[in-house]
């Protein structure tokens, strides 16, 4: 298989320019239609790449979003959302616990001081990049009695403000991983370049799935890594192309972001939209 592309999908293109045009959804209908239209993004890139639609899990991301915009998102169906900042989802678990089937995943850094909230209200947690949190994590479930699905976060884009274990230390940090028995390791996470050049964002994630395919032969038992967790409203469809079984959509579900991405991970100045 080429290192580079698989499928059909060498041509797609990221959708960063769209950057800031995204449709603001404000009723169940605009929920429903931008919902449809990314799922239906979804199934091309998966035709292309000669994948079932059902390996790809849609999480939307609804940080920023308030209250009352997440529950019309929940009446046109969304049961599962990713939160970045403990801070923020903490909020909203307190105000939506009424919602008892909305699920949370948390798909920002955590500090080990946090660790007993996402341990007691998560249902996923996908930025695990160090030992000090998954031992904060794991005493924190085995208080509660609970489990929680994890997934690795890699850095691949090289950029030193990406959150993330680097490549060469993935396989390592997986040994230590049985250790923590409430962690279930399911897959790897990656958060690609933020590029309009799509060859060097999809760069990202052929060095993500390759890592899972190389460790995947060497895993501990009972570490998974069936999961690649990536792509995001301006690079899914790329992101699928090379593999992802989960991408993690924000803006494109919900409308664009005022926050600057560099409020979520710090800005590489090489890599905006604009290059
Ligand atoms: C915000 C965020 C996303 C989604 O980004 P969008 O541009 O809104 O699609 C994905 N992953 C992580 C870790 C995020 O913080």
């Amino acid at each position: 298989m080429d290192e580079v592309t698989r499928g059909q999908g060498g041509g797609t293109q990221t959708q960063h320019d769209r950057h800031g045009q995204w449709p603001k959804a404000e009723s169940v209908e605009d929920f429903r239609r931008n919902l449809a239209a990314v799922n239906g993004r979804i199934a091309a890139a998966c035709q292309r790449a000669g994948r079932d639609p059902a390996s790809v899990r849609l999480l939307p991301v609804s940080k920023t979003v308030e209250e009352a915009r997440i529950r019309l998102a929940y009446a046109a169906g969304c049961r599962y959302l990713g939160e970045n900042k403990l801070q923020e989802v903490s909020r909203k678990w307190e105000s939506m616990a009424d919602l008892t089937d909305l699920k949370w995943s948390v798909i920002g850094h955590l500090q080990t001081n946090k660790a007993k909230l996402v341990a007691r209200y998560a249902a996923e947690f996908q930025a695990l990049d160090s030992l000090r949190v998954a031992e904060a994590l794991d005493r924190r479930l085995q208080a509660e009695g609970r489990e929680l699905d994890v997934f690795v976060q890699v850095n691949t884009s090289g950029e030193a403000s990406k959150y993330g274990l680097h490549p060469d230390e993935t396989a390592a940090f997986l040994r230590g991983m049985p250790a923590f028995s409430a962690l279930r390791v399911r897959g790897l996470m990656t958060l690609a370049l933020f590029s309009a050049e799509a060859a060097r964002v999809r760069q990202c994630f052929v060095l993500l799935r390759t890592l899972r395919d190389r460790l995947r032969q060497e895993a501990p038992q009972g570490i998974g890594l069936d999961e690649l967790s990536m792509g995001m409203s301006g690079d899914y469809e790329i992101a699928i192309e090379e593999g992802a079984t989960v991408v993690r959509v924000g803006q494109a579900i919900f409308g664009a972001r005022n926050t600057p991405d560099s409020y979520y991970w710090p800005a590489d100045p090489g890599s905006g939209p604009a290059a």
